[in-house]
């Protein structure tokens, strides 16, 4: 084998020749390896953006490298001339190189390994295997996500949708996300949360459709949302004959949230009435200790939160004591519970379940669930075709709680393009391999 089509095969390029190779030592005596390249003839003087043949311009800014793939421990780079050519179309840009992606400091070989790592293993050990900061990865997997994004149709076959907002930044900012409930997976998501955001979809939604000869957004049958009219009044006007449901997922959440509400006042009560001490520390600084009743209230959030097939006895003991010495609370529970257990059931006897929860809400005499019996008469008809239309399942639950982690991971990202991009390398169905494998 010549020695060029060795280090060809090695450096994992095509189209590129390669013209020598060193070793570098750089002060703190590592030794790393460069080596020198060019693009064959028939690959040289190409727009970097559009790839189209374009005539010569200048040098540029002289040569570049790119980072390869590690030798083992030994850092690959390789060096080129980096010159500049005029398209017709794109004007005075660098000239594309075959071997890493436009504008790229990394081999397309590199980019794959970090894209394919970024769905299998933790922010360190992704920073520490490819040596490079947080923010690199960010950028890498937003111009893998680009590519693939591209090439893929994300639409086709699209029925049945869920939209959804998703907080980042602790809660600061906002990504709009639809999630296909056919298939589960992630087809589109934009930062924002707004009838724009919508639209965008929509938009995104329609220009595909008439890349493929349909008119995609008729062919919508359901939407589900958790309720926000921004969501819903989108939905409406762009895609007017779909069955409008309500997720389910969020309609329980609702009485999860109105439950803590009304824990957090008995839990208030408790102290108020005197159960609770003041230790000073030998800081000298005063901690109230709840004891007694206000204690076990305070400790009572995650059993009152379970699925109570999924108790422990200690918490079950635990609801028997609320109970037994808080039946107001206890009702509380009962009601959250009552509504979950309503999309459980089949969708001949969920309607007449939902009116008995209505009134037995109605009737409870704790202020947030009579709120929250307004809310569910408001969105009934949504409600009732969730769980006629069997879009009560978990599916949009976990891929929630699957971007909800990918959120804190991606933190520190610098855009939310990064974040969006793991997210759909992560849940859009299109799984980077590593490179050189199928
Ligand atoms: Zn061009």
């Amino acid at each position: 084998m010549q020695a060029a089509t060795l280090w060809r095969r090695l450096l994992g390029v095509e189209k590129t020749v390669v013209e020598d190779v060193e070793l570098e030592e750089d002060l703190d005596g590592a030794v790393r390896l460069v080596a020198h390249v060019r693009p064959t003839s028939r690959t040289a003087a190409r727009c970097g953006r559009c790839e189209r043949r374009s005539v010569w311009y200048d040098q540029g800014a002289g040569r570049r490298r790119w980072r390869g793939l590690d030798f083992g421990e030994v850092m690959v780079f390789l060096e080129a001339d980096a010159p500049r050519v005029r398209c017709r179309e794109h004007g005075v840009v660098v000239a594309k190189v075959p071997w890493a992606r436009h504008g790229a400091g990394h081999t397309y070989a590199f980019d794959q390994q970090v894209a394919w790592l970024a769905t299998q293993c933790s922010k360190t050990a992704i920073m520490q295997l490819m040596r490079i900061a947080w923010r690199t990865v960010g950028a890498i997997i937003t111009r893998v996500w680009d590519q693939t994004a591209a090439a893929v149709d994300p639409f086709a076959g699209l029925r049945r949708i869920g939209i959804d907002e998703i907080s980042y930044k602790r809660g600061y900012k906002y990504l709009t996300v639809v999630v296909d409930h056919d298939t589960g997976r992630l087809v589109w998501a934009a930062a924002g949360r707004s009838r724009a955001t919508v639209h965008a979809f929509f938009d995104a939604l329609d220009a595909s459709g008439r890349t493929a000869g349909e008119d995609r957004c008729s062919l919508i049958s359901h939407v589900s949302a958790d309720g926000a009219e921004w969501i819903a009044d989108v939905v409406a006007k762009r895609c007017p004959d779909a069955v409008r449901c309500a997720d389910p997922f969020h309609v329980v959440g609702w009485a999860s949230d109105a439950l803590d509400t009304v824990r957090r006042q008995a839990w208030n009560d408790a102290r108020r009435a005197g159960h609770q001490i003041v230790r000073t520390s030998s800081s000298g600084r005063q901690r109230n200790i709840a004891t007694g009743p206000a204690l076990a209230l305070k400790q009572a959030r995650f059993v009152l939160w379970k699925n109570p097939e999924h108790l422990t006895h200690k918490q079950q003991v635990k609801l028997d004591w609320i109970a037994k010495n808080d039946p107001r609370l206890h009702r509380a529970y009962l009601l959250k519970e009552g509504l979950r257990l309503v999309f459980r059931l089949p969708a001949t006897e969920a309607p007449e379940a939902l009116e008995r929860w209505i009134s037995w809400a109605r009737r409870c005499r704790i202020p947030t669930f009579v709120k929250l019996q307004h809310s569910i008469v408001k969105h009934r008809e949504s409600i009732l075709a969730a769980i006629e239309h069997g879009l009560s399942n978990g599916r949009i639950e976990s891929v929630n709680t699957k971007i909800r982690l990918i959120t804190r991971v991606a933190f520190g990202f610098k855009s939310p393009d990064a974040l969006i991009a793991l997210a759909m390398l992560n849940l859009g169905g299109h799984r980077p391999t590593l490179p050189g494998r199928t």
